[in-house]
């Protein structure tokens, strides 16, 4: 979508990283680092996101997207383990149409418990519907020309 800038002043994520900003880290290494969300959906939501400023998942290196997945699996770990969490959903925004409203690449990584909402999966299925085999198809064709 558009290629990586470096611009800590103006991103939030960036001045976090850099300790301008109060973050509440949970894991960091060299190339990626996750910290609390500020707005957590469920008890322990965590963000993670590499220490350098890409924008979305088209701008994101492929080292650096590795490396982003590692850490939320790490993430995903310590919540099974030490939170007690029965589940996990790994989500990612790209694009304002699709509820980005951070311009840094970032996965949200949600520890989910048996009944902590039903409404999520009400909503998914209330979405979505059983595809054809000939809509699959001409899915395909659609994304392989
Ligand atoms: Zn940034």
């Amino acid at each position: 979508m558009s290629d990586s800038t470096r611009h800590p002043d103006s991103c939030i994520f960036c001045r976090i990283l850099e300790g301008k900003e109060e973050g509440t880290f949970v894991y960091r290494n060299s190339k990626a680092s996750a910290f609390l969300d500020i707005h957590p959906l469920f008890e322990g939501h965590t963000l993670v996101i590499p220490n350098d400023h890409f924008v979305d998942i088209s701008d994101v290196s492929e080292d650096t997207l590795a490396e982003v997945m590692k850490v939320a699996q790490i993430v995903s770990n310590l919540m099974i383990k030490n939170l007690h969490a029965e589940g996990i959903n790994i989500m990612h925004s790209t694009g304002r149409p699709a509820g980005q409203t951070i311009l840094h690449f970032h996965v949200h990584v949600l520890p989910r418990r048996t009944g902590d909402d039903t409404e999520f999966q009400r909503w998914w299925f209330s979405r979505s519907h059983r595809a054809s085999r000939q809509e699959l198809s001409s899915m395909v064709a659609k994304l392989l020309p």
